[in-house]
């Protein structure tokens, strides 16, 4: 994160009231801002650049949301709430509070206590889908995996996306009694007794690197999970991407120091 003194803001001054906080690394993405906001898309020519420049796939993840105004600089202002990373950049987006508004709020469901994080609303609407995509494809770069899990039920609406556009394949990580061919398994603990999840055997082999995609990290324990039936097959989970990251949960602390993406924090 970048709260430093130098920090400097850079207004897209768009659609959203968009606010780009920098650093060194995020003020290098302006001209390439610059170049989108005039120059006719070519999904040719934007394919083949993203996959061999970091910095132009961040600068185009914001350029989704920026509705190819011109960019200039200005000073600082409000504070980011989320971070899109890439290895080499990181923008943050005063824009995350417009996704935030796109998730409902159901509280009380399924069960008293809970406030739960409706992510439908959030898909049914274009930029908000693109701005999701865009954002877990980019925790990782394409080279650095060669596979992406998707955790069921609602992992699956993301992952094959994610893998898709990462130029992967998708494995999907199921409840029990769901998968066709023989699975490994593993239980997990829950606030009342313990769940499992399966995977098939063959759908991972040893050395394979992983990213794992789901909606929500709440107390961390079926991203851990997961995690683990990874490695039971040998693979290696080179990062976690969530939607939705729930802080006061701590479930990252779960995960052991690996790779987390959040782009939304409550
Ligand atoms: P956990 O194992 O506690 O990290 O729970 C993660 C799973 O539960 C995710 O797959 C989410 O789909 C779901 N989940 C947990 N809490 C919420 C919530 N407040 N709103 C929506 N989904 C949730």
């Amino acid at each position: 994160m970048f709260f430093g003194k130098r920090k400097q803001i850079v207004e897209a001054g768009a659609r959203h009231n968009l606010s780009l906080h920098c650093h060194a690394e995020t003020v290098k993405i302006v001209p390439y801002l610059n170049y989108f906001a005039t120059t006719d898309f070519s999904p040719h020519r934007h394919a083949a650049q993203s996959a061999t420049d970091p910095l132009y796939e961040a600068a185009a993840t914001f350029h989704r949301f920026s509705s190819g105004r011109r960019v200039r600089l200005g000073s600082a202002a409000a504070k980011p709430r989320v971070a899109f990373s890439t290895p080499n950049a990181k923008i943050e987006s005063s824009d995350m509070p417009n996704l935030k508004q796109l998730i409902r709020e159901i509280p009380d469901w399924p069960k008293p206590g809970i406030l739960f994080y409706d992510i439908t609303t959030l898909m049914k609407d274009q930029a908000g889908l693109a701005a999701v995509i865009d954002g877990l494809k980019s925790s990782v770069n394409a080279d650095e995996i060669d596979a992406v899990i998707g955790i069921e039920a609602r992992g699956f609406f993301f992952a094959p996306t994610v893998a898709h556009s990462l130029g992967k394949g998708f494995i999907p990580v199921r409840k029990p009694k769901k998968l066709p061919a023989a699975t490994e398994s593993v239980e997990y603990a829950l606030e009342y007794g313990t769940d499992k999840l399966e995977i098939h055997k063959d759908a991972i082999h040893p050395g394979q690197r992983i990213l794992i995609v789901d909606d929500v990290l709440a107390t961390g324990g079926t991203a851990a999970a997961v995690a683990q039936l990874v490695e039971k097959l040998g693979g290696k989970v080179v990062a976690l991407a969530f939607v939705i990251e729930l802080d006061f949960l701590s479930g990252r602390d779960k995960l052991n120091g690996r790779r987390i993406h959040s782009l939304l924090h409550y």
